[in-house]
C-alpha cells in the first residue's frame, strides 16, 4: 500500500526563549538565566507530527537565506519531512522571541518574517499539494485560501491563530481543529455574534455543524476533544498523563489526526490516536522536542 500522504502549508519559525526570574517592565533591563533555540511555527509543528505519526509528509512554506533557516527546518529535516518546495526568500526566517518567567508567564513577540510570504501567489507557485491538507492561521489568508483551491484531498484546517476568512473557506474544513477559545472566534466569523465564554463547546461545534462545516473538532487540553460531524457530538476523554509543558499539544494533535486520516481511519479513531499522541508530547519540554519518535507507547 501506498505511505499515507499529507500536505502542510504553514509557518516555520525559530524559537528564542529567555528564561528569567522575573519578565522586565518596558524600558527595563533584566539579566536572563539562559536561553534557548529551538525550531517551532505551527506549520512546522504539525509537520513534524504528521511525519512522526507515519504520513510521507511534505513542508511547503518559506524561510529566509539567514542562519535560523537551517535551525528552523533541521527537526523536520531529521524526520524525513520533503523539504523541497520550501521558498528561501529575502526576507528573515520568522522569529518568535520569548520571555519566561519563574512561574512560567511569559511575554512573546513574534516576527513573521518570510511566513508573511507565504500567499496566494506563493502557494500557487509551489505546485500541486498531494494528499491530505493541512492548514493553520500563522499564513496570510489569501496563502489559506489558495491552497484550499488547490486541495485534492480533505483539507484540515487549523485556524490558530484565528483570522478572518471568506466564508466559503471556513467551510471547506473537514474538519475544522480550534481549541474551544479558537471555535467560538470563529463561529463568531461565521454568524457576526458575540458568544458567550461559558458557551459549553456541544453548542458551539453543533453550531458550526449548522454552518456547514462537515465535522469539527475541538480540542479541551487535559479533558481531551469533541469530534463533531453529521448530527453527533461525542467527547474523547484525554490520556491521564502527568503533564509537565503543553507547548505545541495542540499541534502535535492536529499532525497526528491528519497523519490518520490520509491512513484511511475515521474521525473519531484519528482524533483517539492524536489525542494519545498530544499526550505523549505535554509529558516532555518544548514543542517539536516533545513529539515522540517512537510510537511503540501509543
Ligand atoms: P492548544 O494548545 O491548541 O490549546 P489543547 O491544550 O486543547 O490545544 O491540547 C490539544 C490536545 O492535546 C488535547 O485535545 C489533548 O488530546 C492533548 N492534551 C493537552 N493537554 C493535555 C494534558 N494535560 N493531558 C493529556 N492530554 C493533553
Amino acid at each position: 500500500m501506498q505511505q499515507p500522504q499529507v500536505t502542510i502549508v504553514g509557518s516555520s519559525n525559530v524559537d528564542i526563549t529567555a528564561l528569567m526570574n522575573r519578565l522586565p517592565s518596558p524600558g527595563e533591563t533584566v539579566l536572563a538565566d539562559s536561553y534557548q533555540l529551538t525550531s517551532g511555527g505551527k506549520g512546522a509543528n504539525q509537520a513534524l507530527a504528521a511525519a512522526l505519526a507515519g504520513a510521507r509528509t511534505e513542508f511547503i512554506g518559506a524561510v529566509g537565506r539567514d542562519l535560523n533557516a537551517q535551525i528552523a527546518l533541521e527537526q523536520l529535516d531529521a524526520a524525513g519531512v520533503v523539504l523541497e518546495r520550501v521558498a528561501r526568500v529575502e526576507a528573515n526566517t520568522g522569529v518568535a522571541i520569548i520571555q519566561v518567567d519563574a512561574a512560567a508567564e511569559n511575554c512573546i513577540a513574534v516576527v513573521s518574517g518570510a511566513n508573511a510570504g507565504v500567499d496566494a501567489k506563493a502557494v500557487r507557485d509551489a505546485g500541486a499539494l498531494h494528499g491530505i491538507l493541512v492548514l493553520q492561521g500563522e499564513i496570510p489568508a489569501s496563502g489559506i485560501a489558495a491552497a484550499i483551491d488547490a486541495a485534492e484531498e480533505r483539507v484540515v484546517l487549523n485556524l490558530a491563530p484565528v483570522i478572518e476568512l471568506q466564508r466559503q473557506y471556513l467551510l471547506a474544513a473537514n474538519p475544522l481543529v480550534a481549541n474551544e477559545h479558537e471555535a467560538a472566534l470563529i463561529l463568531a466569523q461565521l454568524d457576526g455574534a458575540q458568544h458567550p465564554i461559558d458557551e459549553p463547546e456541544e453548542t458551539i461545534a453543533a453550531k458550526l455543524l449548522a454552518h456547514g462545516i462537515a465535522s469539527v473538532v475541538i480540542t479541551l487540553g487535559a479533558n481531551g476533544c469533541l469530534v463533531a460531524e453529521g448530527d453527533q457530538v461525542q467527547q474523547l476523554p484525554a490520556v491521564k498523563v502527568a503533564a509537565v509543558d503543553t507547548t505545541g499539544a495542540g499541534d502535535a494533535f492536529t499532525g497526528a489526526l491528519a497523519a490518520r486520516l490520509a491512513a484511511g481511519d475515521g474521525l473519531e479513531q484519528a482524533a483517539e490516536f492524536a489525542g494519545k499522541f498530544a499526550a505523549m508530547s505535554v509529558q516532555g519540554h518544548g514543542a517539536q522536542a516533545s513529539y515522540p519518535r517512537s510510537l511503540d507507547t501509543i
